[in-house]
């Protein structure tokens, strides 16, 4: 039942979601103007803008202009209700699951706008941070230090890799927003989870762009594969450094 509920709300998260993708790198309003179909300019009712619903009834047209409407809207909204039923099927009705719930819609919106357009717009990054640190609280005072430590070092790490990749290859070599994620990543899993982040986002950016860039000669989007490292993280970290302490403790 929780679990179900957790989904219908996802799918609403989802729908807004859609729109902070949509807005955010044009610096437009989140809240204003309501929605509207971007072919045709006329509003959405309320009837056909219920999340993964009214996308499958209209089979993707608009009911207007009839012409296409983008079936990332309806993946969009079916992957953040799924991420949301997961995190309280898998954490529970609590501040937990709702940790993750929130961390994994960061990490969708951050991953889709960075590949589609090589920016991190704040709202995700600073708007993540604060939420990270809120939920911290949840761990008392130890846990809002462990917190501003990841962050801390998230920002750290990545603010000096971005001023040595400018220093050594003369023009910069990592974006701000790349940066500020870290730190917001940073709230959510730790110093440790940070650094398994930033190696595992290393990791799986070299093996899946090595063979794309082959083909196409175009920029790495590092913050989608930042966002699926700190996803893998989240959900796996203690298990993945607890394996690497006993593996370099045994040899
Ligand atoms: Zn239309």
């Amino acid at each position: 039942m929780a679990v179900t509920l957790a989904g219908v709300l996802g799918a609403m998260i989802g729908s807004f979601l859609n729109v902070c993708i949509l807005r955010l790198p044009n610096d437009e309003s989140i809240l204003h103007p309501p929605s509207h179909c971007p072919r045709c300019d006329s509003r959405i009712a309320w009837y056909d803008n219920v999340p993964i619903l009214s996308w499958l009834v209209l089979r993707g047209r608009c009911r207007r202009c009839g012409k296409g409407i983008s079936i990332q809207y309806l993946l969009i909204e079916a992957a953040t209700a799924l991420l949301w039923a997961a995190a309280v099927w898998y954490w529970g009705l609590g501040l937990d699951g709702l940790a993750a719930a929130l961390f994994g819609t960061i990490l969708l919106g951050i991953a889709v706008t960075d590949a589609k357009h090589y920016l991190i717009p704040d709202e995700y990054t600073w708007g993540g941070l604060a939420i990270g640190l809120l939920l911290s609280l949840r761990g008392g005072v130890d846990g809002l230090l462990w917190a501003l430590a990841g962050a801390g070092l998230g920002f750290g790490l990545l603010y000096f890799v971005a001023w040595a990749g400018e220093k050594a290859f003369g023009k910069e070599a990592m974006g701000g927003g790349d940066i500020k994620m870290m730190a917001m990543v940073g709230a959510f899993v730790g110093w440790q989870g940070v650094l398994l982040t930033i190696f595992l986002g290393a990791f799986i950016g070299t093996i899946v762009w090595v063979p794309i860039s082959l083909w196409h000669k175009r920029l790495v989007p590092f913050g989608v594969f930042l966002a699926a490292a700190a996803g893998i993280t989240f959900v796996f970290g203690d298990q993945i450094i607890a394996w690497y302490l006993n593996f370099v403790t045994a040899s």
